[in-house]
C-alpha cells in the first residue's frame, strides 16, 4: 500500500508540473506571472508587484548582490511573520544575498538565499498566525543555500522584497484585506454628545499598551527610512503618560526597545487581568504606492466598540483619511481576554502619512486622540472595574 500511495502522489506531482510547464513557457519575458495566474493571483496589482520584485533582482545599484565574500557565510537566525501578518522578515548576522521567483514544483514563492546557513537555534515562523500566508517552509537546500518558500493565501499577492538593512530581508504580502467593512461614516456622532462622564477611580482601570515593534523587529520601513518603531515607541510612552495623569494604570508590553514575541504580550495582558488592550502600529503597503494613506483600526469579536471609539477619536483629531474599522484574526486580538484593538496610525509608505508621522507635533495629536478615545470608552463602558 505505501508504495502504491507513493507512486500515485508522485504521478500527481508530475502531472501538475507537466500541466504548468507549457503555460510558463508560453510567456518567457516574465516567467513569474503565469504561475501567479495559475494560482489565482490574476490582477493588475499582482502583476505590477511581481514585476517590481523581478526587476529589482539584477539591478546594478543593489549593494548586496554578489558582494559578500564567499568565506563569510551568513547565519539566518530567525524568520518572523509581523504582527499584522502581512510581512515576512528574514534576519541574519551578515548581509544577505537573495533571488526570488515562483517555484514550479511547489507553486510557492521561493526566496533562495545563497551563502547562508540556518542557525542551530533557528526559529521557524508560524503561518497559523497570519491570514495572508497559507504556509511557509524553510530548508537548508545545500551546504550554503537556504530556501524559504511562502504560499500566500488566496487573494494575497507577493509584493516587493525590501532590504531595510543588509542583514534583514522583508517580503511584503499585498492585497490582504482583513474581513469587515469600511467604517460607516459618522460613526462618532453620538459619542461627542456624551457629557455626563464620570471620574475614573484611581488605579482601578488597567490598560495594556503594546508598542507593536521593537528590538530586532523594526516593523515597517517607509519613505525616507521612516520606521514603524520610531513612530510607535515614543507614542506609546506619551499615551501612557496621558492616561496615567487621569488615574488609569498603564502597563506596557515592553518598556525598552526589546524584542517581544506575540504570546508573552498576550499572556501579560491576561495575567494582569487588564481591562483593555491597545496595540500601536504604523502601516505599510509598497514603496510604489505613496498614494495609499490613512488610519485603520482592527478588532476581533469583543473589541468592536473600543475600536469604533478610538477610530472616531483619531479621525476627529487628524481628519483622516479614513480606511475603516475592520476585523482581523491578528494574534494579539484573538488571544487577549479583554476588548482589544490594533491601531494602524498611517502608512510609512504613504506620501501624506509619512510626512505627518515623522513630525513629533502630529504624533502628539495622535497620542492625545488615542488617550482621549480610551478615556471616553472607559467612562462609558467600564463602570466600577468592569469594561
Ligand atoms: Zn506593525
Amino acid at each position: 500500500m505505501p508504495r502504491v500511495h507513493w507512486w500515485l502522489s508522485s504521478l500527481t506531482s508530475i502531472l501538475m508540473v507537466a500541466q504548468l510547464a507549457p503555460i510558463a513557457e508560453a510567456k518567457s519575458i516574465n516567467p513569474s506571472v503565469p504561475e501567479a495566474k495559475a494560482l489565482g493571483f490574476d490582477s493588475t496589482e499582482t502583476s505590477k508587484s511581481l514585476n517590481v520584485a523581478v526587476d529589482s533582482q539584477g539591478s546594478e545599484d543593489d549593494p548586496y548582490l554578489g558582494q559578500s565574500p564567499r568565506s563569510q557565510v551568513a547565519t539566518i537566525e530567525a524568520i518572523d511573520i509581523t504582527v499584522e501578518g502581512n510581512r515576512v522578515l528574514i534576519r541574519a548576522d551578515r548581509p544577505l544575498d537573495q533571488r526570488s521567483y515562483w517555484d514550479r514544483s511547489t507553486l510557492a514563492y521561493q526566496i533562495e538565499i545563497r551563502n547562508a546557513q540556518l542557525s542551530r537555534d533557528f526559529q521557524r515562523p508560524d503561518a497559523s498566525d497570519s491570514e495572508a500566508i497559507s504556509w511557509i517552509r524553510t530548508e537548508q537546500a545545500d551546504s550554503n543555500t537556504v530556501m524559504v518558500r511562502v504560499m500566500p493565501a488566496p487573494q494575497v499577492s507577493i509584493g516587493e522584497i525590501n532590504q531595510p538593512s543588509p542583514s534583514l530581508l522583508s517580503l511584503e504580502l499585498n492585497g490582504y484585506q482583513a474581513r469587515g467593512n469600511l467604517a460607516a461614516p459618522n460613526l462618532g456622532a453620538n459619542l461627542s454628545n456624551q457629557r455626563d462622564l464620570g471620574d475614573i477611580p484611581d488605579g482601578q482601570i488597567v490598560i495594556v499598551l503594546d508598542p507593536g515593534h521593537g528590538g530586532r523587529d523594526p516593523g515597517a520601513i517607509g519613505i525616507g527610512g521612516l520606521s514603524e518603531i520610531d513612530i510607535v515607541n515614543p507614542m506609546s510612552h506619551r499615551v501612557r503618560d496621558l492616561l496615567e495623569e487621569q488615574g488609569v494604570r498603564v502597563i506596557m508590553t515592553r518598556e525598552d526597545n526589546r524584542t517581544m514575541d506575540l504570546q508573552p504580550r498576550v499572556e501579560l495582558a491576561n495575567r494582569v487581568n487588564a481591562n483593555l488592550f491597545v496595540s500601536l502600529h504604523a502601516n505599510a503597503i509598497s514603496m510604489s504606492r505613496p498614494d495609499v494613506n490613512g488610519i485603520e483600526t482592527y478588532y476581533f469579536q469583543t473589541g468592536e466598540q473600543l475600536a469604533r471609539t478610538l477610530h472616531s477619536s483619531l479621525l476627529d483629531a487628524t481628519g483622516g483619511p479614513d480606511r475603516g474599522v475592520r476585523t482581523a484574526r491578528f494574534y494579539v486580538l484573538r488571544h487577549t481576554q479583554m476588548p482589544a484593538v490594533l491601531l494602524e496610525l498611517g502608512f510609512v509608505t504613504g506620501s501624506q502619512d509619512a510626512r505627518r508621522l515623522a513630525d513629533p507635533e502630529y504624533r502628539e495629536v495622535l497620542s492625545q486622540a488615542i488617550a482621549r478615545g480610551i478615556l471616553q470608552y472607559v467612562r462609558q463602558h467600564c463602570p466600577g472595574r468592569f469594561c
